[in-house]
């Protein structure tokens, strides 16, 4: 990543260098050729105004060459040649030539200006009049020598000029005029551009700028000393560099012209500096632009990636949401599904529980039985045996004709068969396996159907009962039979207790309390010795392999009594013996509800 920032920042400075660059190119290119444009213009203008200059010496040397006075060629030191030397010093003065001079066809000079002799021989003097001598205007240029110093800023630069002087039209002689070339520098001093004129050597003859004059054209094109660090070439351009010359520009355009005229060459050096600073400028704000763009292309790059990395961290919280919701959900379809398969297997053992129950139920009342068979035996066969006797005496008593006797026997044979049907009714509605729903059943033929069945081991265990039957009827809601087996259970344990104790009593009451009827149940006995357990399936205190004892009795009574919306509670008394309470609803209340 790191790495790959770098590169891109690599690649973008490197795009920036290279607009940069390209700028500053295209910059230059352009600046160079405006400049070249004007630096046309500049030269041809210097040119011009030296032709035309030049022009004028010219032309003045014609007409000097047609003067009177001149034209007779007067021998020198006559006072015709005194004339026309005059001549010749008005019209030098009048044009600001250094000299005027008039030869003969032998080189002879017949008249001139002050020293004109000596200036004669000199080698440009020579050569313009060489082509005068042939009927031609002589043109050349010169430096003169001085003191041995050939190239000396100070020694005399002149331009000669010669015209032939005719007789008819033949050459008789030349009257040739001599210029300085620092007559024409004096006049384009102060000019903005340095404008010199080289001849075929190379050497600069005249300039606007005195430096210059030192200057030789070397081998690289640009005048030596004056370049220190060459040139350059830009689209045609030719640039100098000028070092330690204040008068000069440091890089100048450089531009040539030859003219042939007067056998020069024109040449201008135009400050480049402008344009280099322009372009460098140009090439700075191409950079600074750059530089910016790239810093917006930085920040909006920036913004995106943290916006790209704001989403992926989004992205990435969703996905670990869903995931956590996919995890949750599964979770929550697998505790639903263990939930359905428990709430399936309870009722499956509720229902088994159920069975259970009711078997059980049907057990206890079993056990009931077979606990109170002895009793029942004896209870049965009492009456039998009295039948069996009163119908012995009955008939005894029919024998001897006392049928009010018999009639007395019979009607307790009655009474007593009246009674063990009853015991037996009573022994048949206990066993039979009752599911009945709740009705309004009478607590009082309950508690009296249950002493009945109880009155034998009641009476043989000299146990006190204490019952006192309300007249009317106590109606709750319950099933007859199981509510039978409840009061049995609690009379049977009641008795299981006193057996063997002193003074046994059996109490039992029938009241109303808060909204419900309250059956009460208490004894003489040693008490309840667990309380918390009493209640639990199979606990027992009794002795083992006793048919009564099997634990099931409390349970079974506990389980019937809350299936009627009642509840049976057990307590010590603090006299010593235990309490059964069972309360159930109230028949009359329940209808009302
Ligand atoms: P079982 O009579 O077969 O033992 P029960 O469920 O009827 O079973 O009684 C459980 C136990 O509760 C008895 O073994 C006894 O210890 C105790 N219990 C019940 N009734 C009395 C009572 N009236 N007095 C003392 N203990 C009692």
């Amino acid at each position: 990543m790191a790495r790959r920032r770098g590169a891109a920042l690599g690649l973008f400075l490197a795009g920036g260098v290279a607009l940069a660059l390209a700028v500053g190119w295209f910059g230059l290119r352009v600046g160079l050729d405006l400049l070249n444009a004007r630096a046309q213009s500049d030269l041809a203008l210097a040119a011009d105004r030296l032709t035309g200059q030049l022009q004028r010496y010219r032309d003045v040397t014609v007409l000097a060459a047609e003067h009177p006075a001149l034209l007779s060629l007067p021998v020198a030191g006559s006072p015709q040649a005194d004339a026309a030397s005059a001549v010749l010093e008005r019209v030098a003065d009048g044009t600001g030539s250094s000299g005027m001079l008039l030869m003969d066809m032998s080189g002879q000079v017949r008249a001139g200006t002050a020293h004109a002799t000596d200036y004669a021989a000199e080698p440009g003097a020579r050569v313009a009049f060489a082509r005068a001598l042939q009927g031609a205007m002589g043109f050349a240029h010169a430096v003169s020598a001085t003191d041995g110093a050939p190239r000396d800023r100070a020694a005399p630069r002149d331009f000669y000029f010669a015209a032939p002087v005719f007789a008819d039209t033949r050459v008789i002689g030349a009257v040739i005029t001599r210029l300085g070339a620092a007559k024409l520098e004096s006049r384009w001093r102060g000019e903005a551009e340095a404008v010199f004129f080289t001849d075929a050597a190379g050497v600069v003859f005249v300039s606007n700028r005195d430096e210059l004059l030192d200057g030789v054209q070397g081998s690289e094109g640009a005048l030596r000393p004056f370049l220190a660090h060459g040139t350059w070439h830009m689209g045609g351009h030719e640039v100098w560099t000028i070092s330690d010359q204040p008068y000069l520009p440091v890089q100048a355009l450089h531009l040539k012209r030859d003219l042939p005229v007067v056998g020069l060459a024109a040449e201008i050096l135009i400050d480049a500096g402008p344009v280099l600073r322009t372009a460098a400028l140009q090439m700075a704000m191409a950079a600074a632009l750059w530089l910016s763009f790239g810093a917006v292309l930085f920040a909006l790059a920036q913004r995106r990636r943290a916006m790209a990395a704001r989403l992926q961290a989004e992205t990435r919280a969703n996905r670990l949401l869903e995931r956590r919701v996919e995890n949750r959900t599964r979770d929550l379809s697998l505790a639903v599904e263990r939930l359905r398969r428990e709430v399936q297997e309870r009722t499956e053992a509720q229902a088994a529980l159920t069975r259970a129950q009711d078997d059980l139920v049907q057990a206890g009342k079993m056990a009931a039985l077979g606990q109170m068979s002895a009793g029942l035996a004896h209870e049965l066969n009492q009456p039998l045996m009295a039948i069996g006797s009163y119908a012995e005496n009955a008939r005894t008593y029919l024998d001897r004709n006392d049928p009010a006797t018999a009639q007395g026997n019979l009607a307790r044979i009655t009474d007593l068969a009246r009674r063990m049907g009853r015991i037996i009714r009573n022994l048949r509605a206990f066993s039979r396996q009752s599911a009945e729903p709740a009705s309004p059943v009478d607590l009082v033929a309950v508690v009296e159907a249950v002493l009945e069945l109880a009155s034998s081991r009641i009476a043989q265990s000299g146990v006190a009962l204490d019952w006192a039957a309300p007249d009317a009827p106590v109606l709750v809601m319950g099933g007859e039979v199981r509510l039978q087996q409840v009061v049995m259970n609690l009379c049977a344990n009641a008795l299981d207790a006193m057996e063997g104790r002193a003074d046994p009593r059996l109490t039992i009451r029938l009241a109303e309390k808060a909204g419900h009827l309250r059956l009460t149940v208490r004894d003489t006995g040693p008490g309840i010795p667990d309380a918390a357990r009493m209640f639990d399936p199979f606990f027992s205190t009794k002795e083992v392999g006793r048919a009564e004892g099997m634990g099931l009795g409390l349970s079974i009574s506990y389980s019937i009594v809350t299936s009627f919306g009642g509840s049976i509670a057990g307590a010590n008394l603090p006299g010593g013996g235990a309490e059964f309470t069972v309360d159930l609803i109230a028949a009359a209340q329940a209808v009302a509800a």
